[in-house]
């Protein structure tokens, strides 16, 4: 019964890859690293619901940088205008890459190595031996593997 379904989910991950499971970029809720966090603006963020939140500069959504950690918002005075920059120069939470084709038991070992529970997902888009390049196409999380393990037929 319900014990078996998990055990295939679990034998099913096998197969997969993190593209398979992951948020793609377009649903993915980031921020500039220019954005003040003003009265307004953190009530935006935290109705989103998310606890990580990538954080890009120079306006362009490859370049993911930082993490903001919505935890890191508490301590804030919102009069004070801080820039989300200035925040994550703060915290320094590191960020985590994945490639998108890596097979999801490599990403879930990952997982429990390390601390943090959500890696950003690129593409190689080409570039040249030493000097390749890459495109951000979604983040992934220990839960997308845990939905995909427990929602087996
Ligand atoms: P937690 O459950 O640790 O409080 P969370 O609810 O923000 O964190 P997860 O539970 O890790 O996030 O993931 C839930 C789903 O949300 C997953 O499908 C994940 O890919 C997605 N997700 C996580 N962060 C973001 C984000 N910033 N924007 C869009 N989707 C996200
Ligand atoms: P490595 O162990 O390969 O040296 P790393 O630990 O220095 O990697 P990671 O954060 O694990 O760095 O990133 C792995 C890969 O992601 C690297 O090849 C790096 O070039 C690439 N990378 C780093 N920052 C970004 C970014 N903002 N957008 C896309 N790719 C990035």
């Amino acid at each position: 019964a319900n014990e078996l379904k998990i055990a295939v989910g679990a034998m099913e991950i096998a197969d997969k890859v993190v593209k398979d499971v992951m948020t793609k970029i377009d649903d993915v809720f980031m921020l500039p690293d220019t954005t003040v966090l003003n009265a307004k603006t953190v009530m935006e963020i935290v109705k989103m619901g998310y606890t990580r939140i990538p954080v890009y500069q120079f306006g362009d959504k490859n370049n993911v940088t930082d993490m903001l950690f919505v935890k890191d918002l508490a301590l804030l005075d919102p009069d004070d205008n801080f820039t989300v920059k200035t925040v994550c120069g703060y915290h320094k939470h590191p960020v985590k890459f994945v490639m998108n084709d890596t097979p999801l038991p490599h990403l879930l070992e990952a997982f429990k190595k390390g601390e943090g529970h959500l890696a950003m997902v690129k593409r190689s888009v080409g570039g040249t031996e030493g000097h390749e390049a890459y495109e951000l196409v979604g983040v992934v999380t220990l839960e997308d593997i845990v939905e995909e393990i427990l929602q087996a037929e």
